[in-house]
């Protein structure tokens, strides 16, 4: 069904089966015209990690980039809803440079930068990963984490920073704050020109709430962080999800717009909020 509600949103974070998600691109952009949403990219993850020399089933071969941006380019040719080439990028120290600069040779929108490892540990992929850990490991994986995500910012080599706060993801929590580390995240994000997104997936989770929470939206509005709606959808049904949700929180935080990539370069629009009550 189409919102016209949604026209003033871009939707950059989406995944499809040239990494983790389920719909081919063609069907997830054509998911995103549908769903009446004023732009869409396609940001599949591109992934160098130190820990394994064979292709992850998770991520684009790495040699698929060629192949991956031709797909995209053809597919935006056949729909009717401004098509964004993007790929989500992971942040390790070894390796990161070496990505940056394989996925800088071809004409992006936008680079999307994520963190989903505390060196081998992955955060987001199962909760039978956090089960095992004591209460010090735990805080040990926030503590990287936000180490790891300073680092990816402080590189300046990408435009959106994504799921802020991804460790709370299977609900189990720190016994220590990391209030210090993730405002000097935020800082960094302000103080080189990046961009958060509030990303939707969390409510999905259970967690139960937006990557980041209300709290460091907060502080990513008063540091001057601009923002992007984000699903992260990894199927059709999930493109545009939850978007006036976000828009809501956006509002109550005090922002009134969010920003649009064209081959990197960034541009603001404002958002209206629909009415409607609904979680959509
Ligand atoms: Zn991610
Ligand atoms: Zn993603």
């Amino acid at each position: 069904m189409t919102d016209q509600t949604l026209s003033c949103f871009s939707s950059y974070h989406n995944h499809t089966t040239w990494s983790d998600g389920t719909a081919s691109i063609e069907a997830m952009l054509v998911a995103a015209q549908e769903a009446g949403l004023g732009e869409i990219g396609i940001s599949d993850h591109y992934v160098l990690t130190p820990y394994a020399d064979e292709d992850l089933d998770w991520a684009m071969p790495r040699a698929g980039l060629d192949d991956y941006v031709a797909e995209m380019l053809k597919a935006a040719a056949n729909v009717d809803i401004t098509v964004r080439l993007g790929v989500e990028v992971d942040y390790f120290p070894e390796t990161f440079e070496a990505a940056i600069e394989r996925v800088g040779q071809y004409p992006l929108d936008y680079l999307i930068g994520g963190v989903h490892f505390a060196n081998d540990f992955p955060i987001d992929c199962h909760a039978s990963f956090w089960g095992p850990l004591d209460q010090a490991q735990v805080d040990g994986v926030y503590r990287l984490y936000w180490e790891r995500v300073l680092e990816l910012v402080e590189t300046g080599a990408c435009d959106i920073m994504a799921h802020l706060d991804l460790p709370k993801k299977f609900a189990f929590p720190p016994s220590v704050r990391f209030d210090e580390a993730a405002a000097r995240a935020i800082d960094a994000i302000a103080r080189v020109g990046m961009v958060a997104e509030i990303n939707t997936n969390g409510w999905n989770k259970p967690c139960e709430a937006s990557y980041p929470d209300a709290a460091l939206l907060r502080r990513c509005y008063q540091a001057g962080v601009p923002v992007v709606i984000s699903a992260d959808a990894h199927e059709t049904g999930a493109v545009g999800q939850y978007f006036q949700r976000a828009a809501r929180l956006l509002q109550d935080v005090g922002y009134g717009e969010t920003v649009r990539f064209s081959e990197r370069k960034r541009s603001s629009v404002p958002f209206g909020v629909s009415g409607a009550s609904s979680g959509a």
